[in-house]
């Protein structure tokens, strides 16, 4: 542990640092400005940025970049130097630090402004806009984010940035998820006034993102074009061993990987990243890595440092970490665990169950206003962790399905029901259990997270939604649910306000009226199994298998009547949203389909047919070698490839075909549903072929490593 005190936080401009660099007055406007969400002066940015730079170049830096979040699910940055030219002339473009060291010429001044600080101008055309940012105007303009402190990676000072069109559109992740996070606030102290808590001054999200990810050795990821290109495998038989023995899970670290999550730790640490657990997964080659949980904008920035960083680490051990959602079918696939909680400037957290009566009526009001935002806005949260890659996980091994319902427990549940029929909570219990009146039961914590099926779990003191992909950002699902629960905050207001009764009986009222309307969200059972399936959707619960059968919930006017009152996106926003979503989903499966054509092709039919043609050159030599040797192995799998290559190689026509057809759609949704409902069946039909023909052909003609030798590899 004294390692970990040595280092950490080291590469963070964090508030101790601001606290002992910056004059008393500027630190004080920079904490209003990160509590409040009040506006920075132009002069106090000078100041910030002048420490900013003086605390980097101390440290070597010679290089910022503004560090945002586009509507890909990747980070950008746009390096800049430090330096300049002096008056003396001399242009000059980049200049690396050793440059500096012996640099030839004019005497150069390390500058950085508050402007830069504030408003930086990437050229940023290729990001994806959905039309809000037409190419001949290509400037998007980057404005840091005080709420996010500026770090140092890669030797590089990064500054946290919010990314916005030049009419103020919002073109990243992050805009959004701060604009949640003040109508959380806004709604959340509307309603807590309303309970007489006028001691609360603001409200808070936390979050802590859960992260799964496989780890493989680097040779044999070189080997397969299809992780490469898209990173997952496309094709491959099952191994002989999968996860069935459930040896892997929290099994012994091999030391390679235990190398790397030192590694990744001390990096983290480095950059104030708490990281909380690290163990085996379910899967073969599948670990995971807990951070310490956090407010929610700074929690996915740090998740997005994690997705990097372990990205870049895993390489200087020769391993790739994967970060797809499902790489390996018939194994788990990875997601994120966006454990999600509420709380006060205080630190009372909303979700913990109280001790008193009144705290008890707190938190099963608010546990209402989640359970009614969940009920309402299911399509909205699908949508928020919808993609190729995860659409490819969500109702797959240990993956939760793709209807939302929410798992509150046996015990809650019953309470619940308690409340709504106006009976006792549990057998036995005389009384009836009024809200307001009755102190709940203790909850065991252990006794709320059995359930691994459920998509949204309460987990004693906070909700788990274990539906985003690994690959995520956790921005998208977080603005949905924080804006939904805030959209809850404010109809209880309503009703509170408009009410003629004393306040305890109104709350009382509320609550029974949100149980039973949305009491059809609750489910405690087996997520898995297929008979939940049919039960929801007699619940009338929504099923949204995939991006193209959720996407259209983005014009639906309830939602965009959602975001437009709680000013997070404007119609035009989430329009240009529904287009990226619905381009980038297309995008994704032709990339696949090519690569599937490319591999047949090139690799995976020349060598089942060199072995077929090997294997019937030697039944012939066999036949004719003049003595009795048998050759009925040989005829029999020559025999059976051919077959499954007929049948492979007529699937690949069809998949050619659908996929020139897809590519001439132009409407984005009819696209979408083209790709889904014809490029990917041809291209599930193409694999089960392919899948059949490696199980026939010998390990020596195979073009590719197989998924045993994958899995297993690393040690
Ligand atoms: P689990 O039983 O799922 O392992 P943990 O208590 O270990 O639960 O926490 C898992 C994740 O949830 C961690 O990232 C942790 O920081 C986060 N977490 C814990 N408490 C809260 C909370 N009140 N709000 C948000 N996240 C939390
Ligand atoms: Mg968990």
């Amino acid at each position: 542990m004294s390692r970990i005190n040595e280092i950490y936080g080291t590469m963070v401009f964090n508030d101790a640092v601001m606290k002992a660099r910056l004059p008393e007055e500027t630190y004080t406007q920079l904490r209003r400005s990160m509590d409040e969400g009040s506006r920075l002066s132009q002069e106090d940015a000078e100041i910030i940025a002048s420490a900013m730079k003086d605390w980097a170049i101390e440290k070597g830096v010679t290089h910022f970049t503004h560090w945002f979040q586009p509507m890909t699910n990747i980070t950008a940055e746009k390096h800049d130097s430090f330096l300049v030219p002096d008056e003396n002339g001399g242009v000059i473009m980049e200049f690396s630090g050793s440059e500096l060291i012996h640099g030839e010429g004019g005497r150069v001044i390390m500058e950085f402004s508050g402007k830069e600080l504030i408003q930086g101008e990437p050229d940023a055309s290729s990001f994806p806009s959905g039309g809000l940012r037409a190419t001949f105007e290509a400037r998007g303009y980057t404005a840091w984010d005080p709420t996010s402190y500026a770090f140092i990676k890669d030797g590089v000072l990064c500054i946290p940035t919010a990314f916005c069109a030049y009419g103020g559109q919002a073109l990243d992740k992050k805009i959004p998820l701060l604009r949640s996070m003040q109508a959380l606030n806004r709604q959340g102290l509307r309603l807590m006034k309303l309970l007489g808590r006028n001691d609360i001054r603001s409200i808070k999200v936390n979050v802590g993102a859960e992260q799964e990810y496989f780890l493989i050795d680097e040779e044999m990821y070189s080997k397969r074009k299809d992780l490469l290109y898209t990173g997952r495998t496309l094709f491959g038989a099952k191994p002989p061993k999968g996860q069935e023995l459930d040896d892997h899970y929290s099994g012994a670290i091999k030391p390679r990987v235990q190398e790397f999550m030192t590694e990744l730790d001390e990096e983290l640490w480095k950059l104030g990243v708490l990281a909380k657990t690290e163990h085996n997964e379910a899967a073969p080659a599948q670990h995971e890595i807990a951070p310490y949980f956090t407010s929610v904008n700074i929690a996915a920035d740090h998740n997005q440092i994690i997705m990097e960083l372990m990205q870049r680490i895993a390489r200087k051990h020769h391993l790739v970490c994967l970060l797809h959602e499902k790489p390996f079918a018939g194994v788990n696939g990875s997601g994120k665990h966006n454990n999600w909680s509420i709380s006060t400037d205080s630190g009372l957290n909303l979700l913990e169950p109280g001790e008193t009566p009144q705290e008890n009526a707190q938190f099963l009001l608010v546990l209402c206003a989640v359970l009614q935002a969940v009920d309402n806005y299911q399509d909205l949260l699908r949508m928020s962790v919808s993609s190729a890659g995860n659409d490819l996980r969500l109702g797959g091994n240990e993956a939760p399905p793709a209807v939302i319902s929410v798992f509150l427990g046996d015990q809650l549940t019953e309470i619940l029901k308690a409340i709504e029929n106006d009976e006792s909570y549990a057998p036995g219990e005389k009384e009836i259990f009024k809200v307001g009146v009755h102190v709940l039961p203790k909850f065991p914590k252990d006794s709320t997270d059995r359930n691994r099926t459920s998509p949204f779990a309460f987990t004693g003191n906070k909700f788990e939604f274990r539906m985003p992909g690994s690959s995520a950002s956790i921005s998208g699902c977080n603005v949905v649910l924080n804006t939904a629960v805030a959209e809850s905050f404010s109809q209880f207001s309503d009703y509170l306000e408009a009410s003629e009764k004393p306040v305890q009986e109104a709350i009382r009222d509320l609550i029974k009226k949100c149980i039973s309307e949305h009491s059809k969200i609750i489910f405690n059972g087996n997520g898995y199994g297929k008979e939940w399936q049919k039960e929801a959707g007699a619940r009338g619960l929504l099923n949204l298998p995939s991006l193209a059968d959720c996407a259209p919930c983005y014009l639906d006017p309830k939602n965009a009547d959602l975001f437009s009152r709680h000013r997070i996106y404007t119609p035009e926003e989430l329009n240009a949203r529904y287009l990226i979503k619905l381009e980038s989903y297309c995008k994704v499966i032709r990339i696949e389909a090519l690569t599937m054509l490319d591999m047949v092709w090139k690799d995976i039919f020349p060598a089942a047919s060199s072995y077929s043609t090997f294997l019937t050159e030697s039944a012939y030599k066999k036949n004719n070698a003049g003595f009795e040797v048998d050759s009925s192995f040989e005829q029999a799998v020559a025999s059976g490839i051919s077959k499954i290559l007929s049948a492979a190689f007529s699937i690949a026509g069809v998949l050619e075909k659908n996929l020139k057809e897809a590519e001439k759609i132009t409407d984005p949704l009819k696209a979408a549903c083209h790709y889904r409902d014809y490029v990917l069946s041809a291209m599930n039909d193409l694999r089960t072929e392919a899948d059949e023909l490696e199980n026939c052909v010998s390990a020596e003609y195979w073009p590719y490593p197989s998924y045993g030798d994958i899995l297993f590899s690393v040690n």
